[in-house]
Formats: C-alpha cells, structure tokens, sequence
C-alpha cells in the first residue's frame, strides 16, 4: 500500500486527511493518509522518514523551510517561495505549490472569469504570495495591505510593476477599498481563534459590486458577514481549499479525484452542511 502524508505542527486540526482519503477511495487506489506532526526544528531529522512516503502535503510552519531543502523545485513554487506538495520520484523529492490552482478555481466559482481592475489582498504570507502568483494577468492593480510593511514589501516582486503596499492604517485604504473590484483576506483573522477579527477596518462599507474571498475556511467570519451585508458576492477558502488538495492527486496519481466526495468530505469533517 502506497503511503501519503501531511507534515505541519500543529496538525491536528487539518482537513487533508479526511479530504484525500476520500480522494483515494472513489478512485479505487489502495493508499493510506496519514497527519505527522513536524515541527520547525524537526524538519531536517523528519526528511528521510519521508523519502518512505509516495507523497506528502505540508502546512504552517514548513511550506517556506521546506524549499531549500528538496531535490527539486517547480518554478511556480520558486516563485512564491513555498511548497505545499512533495511528489517522491526515484528517490528525489520534487515540491510543487498548488495554491494558485486552488485559487483560480476560487475565482472561478465566484463566477469571474476575467480580469479586475484593482484588487486588494490582506496579509503577505505563503497564503497570499501564491493568491498575488495567480492574479497575476488578471488584476491591472494590486493593493497588499499588512501589519508589518517589510514583510509586504517583500512580495512586490510578484506584482509585476502594478502593486503598491501598505499598513492597514494608510489613509488610502478607503479610496482603495471603494475601488476594488475584488478583496481577499490571506491572513488569519477570522479563524476561530482570532473569530472577531476582520482585516476590513469597521469604518469602510463595502460596495455591492466588490467581490470578496477570505482563505479562512468553515466558519462566517466577520468579513464575510460584512460582504454579505453589503451585498457583495462572496466566498470563504473552503474551494481553495478543495481544489489544491485535488491539484496534489493529480500530481501523485496521475488520476483525475473526485472533487465533490472531497467537499463533501471536509464539510463532514468541519460539520457543517455548506460552503459559506
Ligand atoms: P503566514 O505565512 O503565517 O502569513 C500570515 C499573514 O497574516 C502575514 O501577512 C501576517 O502578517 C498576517 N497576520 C497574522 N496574524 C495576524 C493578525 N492577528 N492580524 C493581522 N494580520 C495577521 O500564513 P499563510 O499560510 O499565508 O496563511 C494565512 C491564512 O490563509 C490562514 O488563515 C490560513 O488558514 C489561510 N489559508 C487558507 C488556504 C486555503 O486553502 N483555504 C490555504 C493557505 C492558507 P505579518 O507579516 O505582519 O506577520
């Protein structure tokens, strides 16, 4: 039986298991999916128990770490600077990042298939780095907007010329925000342990014409509250979610999974009957 895996700390809480079992199981492969908690300072004693491994996933914190030390790179991943699938062949372990795969299928049940004029990303992490990866082409205009200004001045080199940066109390963030066409959160805020935190300041109103996304999945956050209010269409990371963890079989199988029992699969696991 071939062995697959997710490598974070904590990593408990993932979604992955459930998700690609599912995955593994509609396809009639006989494979088993494992959580191993990894810590950061265990990465490099935990590296060959996982050349044991078919494939595996990785989460907060190793997505980062884990570039500099594999065989080999896909140049999208270089690019965002951050791995979150490792596919082992002949003994080398090749790392891929299918984030912006999962997000442009986010993008794509929103039901927008073109580009926006301007788009406004909070946060400036791995998360956020591969969202800014698959605008690219998309957006004419890129706003990041984060607590700490050096840490978003080191993805302007993903905006191709067309960003600009800045911390949530810019006074430009409201002309920003009422332009744009398109508003993602990529940073934590939101989840359940930050649940009354919204990157949206409470003194901006959102245009019915601005969509909105937030990476945190399984739970109305605030921000997502505050789109549907105002109108605005919207979606939680729930398909982002769902379609890398599809883009990662792909790439250890060959073989198309089935996508709604992998859904289906994390709204069991979350307990919840629906997407947000
Ligand atoms: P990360 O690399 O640790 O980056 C976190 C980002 O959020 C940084 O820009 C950080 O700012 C900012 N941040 C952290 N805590 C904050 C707070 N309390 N207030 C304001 N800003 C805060 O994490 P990541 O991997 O990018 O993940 C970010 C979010 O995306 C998480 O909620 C994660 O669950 C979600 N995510 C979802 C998917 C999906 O498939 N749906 C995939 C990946 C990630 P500083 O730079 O100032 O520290």
């Amino acid at each position: 039986m071939d062995r697959y895996a997710v490598i974070g700390d904590p990593i408990d809480h993932s979604l992955s298991p459930a998700m690609q079992r599912a995955a593994f199981e509609r396809a009639g492969i006989d494979a088993c999916y494992e959580a191993i908690n990894v810590p950061a300072g265990d990465l490099e004693s935990a590296l060959p128990r996982l050349r044991d491994l078919r494939g595996f996933n990785v989460t907060v914190p190793l997505k980062e770490l884990l570039v500099r030390r594999l065989d080999e790179v896909d140049p999208a991943a270089q690019v965002i600077g951050a791995v979150n699938t490792v596919v082992l062949r002949r003994g080398r372990l090749h790392g891929y990042n299918t984030d912006p795969a999962g997000f442009s299928a986010t993008l794509q049940r929103l039901g927008r298939r073109d580009g926006w004029s301007r788009v406004v990303v909070f946060g400036a992490g791995g998360a956020a780095r591969a969202v800014l990866y698959s605008l690219a082409g998309l957006a004419d205009r890129v706003v990041v907007v984060n607590r700490s200004l050096d840490r978003a001045e080191g993805v302007m080199a993903l905006l191709n010329g067309k960003g600009v940066v800045m911390l949530p109390a810019d006074s430009r963030l409201p002309a920003e925000i009422a332009d744009a066409g398109l508003l993602v959160n990529a940073t934590p805020q939101g989840m359940k342990h930050l649940s009354d935190l919204s990157p949206l300041p409470t003194s901006i109103a959102l245009r019915p014409e601005t969509d909105v996304i937030d990476l945190v999945y399984g739970r109305m956050t605030p921000l997502l509250r505050a789109a549907r209010t105002a109108g605005c269409r919207f979606l939680d990371g729930l398909e982002m979610l769902v379609h890398q963890g599809a883009a990662s079989f792909r790439l250890w199988t060959g073989v198309e999974p089935d996508i709604d029992a992998m859904r289906s699969a994390c709204l069991a696991a979350l307990g919840i009957a629906e997407p947000c």
